[in-house]
């Protein structure tokens, strides 16, 4: 049976952003979904409200322990004025993954893309149709429990917020753009047996200490490896990460560290159906520096949400500067740029059933 969720409009619709100037995560819709998790009740009490602070208690547990997931997808607007969501079944199979990693309650599939279809029909004139511009859903769920003792919360919140969004890259008409790489050997991001492969909060906090080094050094993202060795390449910033040496196409094998992208898995079926050799293999850093000194490095790239595909031109490994193919977009990026772009905005046929509508 299909959820039902209550629905209260807001009294004071605010002003839409300008499309033209519309950046990431910076302006949110006039509503948001929020359900209760209560143990011996489970979820309920589902409802779409005006977009407004959440009061908290000061000793709720996600504030001190840091109990609490998200999640990350679009909504687009088709050029037939059709509203889609991209495989948000693949989100709702990671909530379980995470949830099931953290101590949080299960949330069912039917629920999760349920509650994301009730609230971006209201949130219908929110969907930017500008070329590049999308509505960003993000759905979260954190421990508002009242204790400070360290043990999983009876209580939760499942919140879902939507905000319109530009193009990635601040180019003219928001085009491609190649960026620098850092390789990363002094922190971690994930270890095996820990939270790489769940998509929560904390793995962020520990990462903007190593982005701002990286920044320091001229390169946009960093290029994390494995935290035993510091060796293998893993994910950039906080994106999957693809490399193609000598026509072979390489990511790092999901054991535990890396998060499933739905991006990731979307690149990993189109190559598959275009016939292009694709590993799920672990890389040596050195292998990739070895090939980029040889111009065999022929692309890297970076796979997520937010951008699609974010080609690199560009590694920084110790003190040596690598160009990576030609510095700039490579030809397999802008292909699945292109593919998958299409795919999601309704510009290109759906032919593997990705996407979802919203009515
Ligand atoms: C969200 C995320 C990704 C990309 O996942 P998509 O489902 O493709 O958006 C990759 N790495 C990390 C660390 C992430 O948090």
């Amino acid at each position: 049976m299909p959820y039902e969720f209550k629905i209260e409009k807001t009294q004071h619709p605010k002003p839409k952003p300008d499309p033209d100037t519309l950046k990431f995560g910076k302006a949110f819709t006039d509503h948001m979904f929020i359900m209760d998790y209560a143990e011996g009740e489970g979820w309920h009490d589902g409802r779409i409200v005006p977009y407004a602070p959440l009061s908290l208690d000061p000793a709720a547990a996600v504030l001190h322990y840091g109990q609490a997931m998200f999640e990350g997808l679009k909504a687009y607007r088709t050029p037939s004025g059709k509203i889609q969501l991209f495989r948000p079944y693949k989100n709702a199979e990671r909530v379980r993954a995470t949830n099931e990693r953290m101590c949080m309650p299960d949330v069912e599939p039917e629920l999760f893309v349920g509650a994301i279809k009730a609230l971006v029909s209201v949130e219908r004139d929110w969907i930017p149709t500008k070329p590049g511009t999308s509505l960003y859903i993000r759905p979260f769920i954190y421990a508002d429990e009242a204790f400070l003792g360290v043990h999983a919360a009876h209580h939760y919140k499942f919140v879902i917020i939507c905000s319109p969004t530009g193009p990635y890259y601040d180019t003219p008409g928001g085009q491609l753009s190649a960026t620098s790489i850092f390789v990363e050997e002094n922190y971690v991001r994930a270890v095996k047996g820990g939270t790489g492969f769940a998509k929560v909060g904390g793995n962020y906090a520990a990462s903007l200490k190593a982005q701002a080094e990286a920044a320091a050094k001229g390169c946009e993202q960093v290029l994390w490896t494995d935290a035993i060795e510091h060796r293998y390449v893993e994910e950039i910033g906080t994106s999957n990460a693809f490399f193609v040496i000598g026509g072979e196409v390489i990511t790092a094998p999901l054991l535990g560290t890396i998060l499933p992208g739905v991006t990731r898995a979307s690149v990993i079926e189109l190559l598959k159906k275009w016939g292009v050799p694709v590993s799920e293999r672990r890389l040596l850093v050195e292998d990739a520096v070895t090939a980029a000194k040889e111009g065999r490095l022929d692309e890297v790239f970076a796979s997520g949400t937010a951008a699609v595909i974010s080609p690199v031109g560009r590694l920084v490994f110790k003190d040596d500067s690598l160009t990576v193919g030609d510095g700039g977009v490579g030809r397999l990026a802008r292909r699945l740029y292109d593919e998958l772009y299409g795919i999601q905005t309704g510009g290109k046929p759906d032919e593997l059933g990705w996407t979802v509508e919203v009515n």
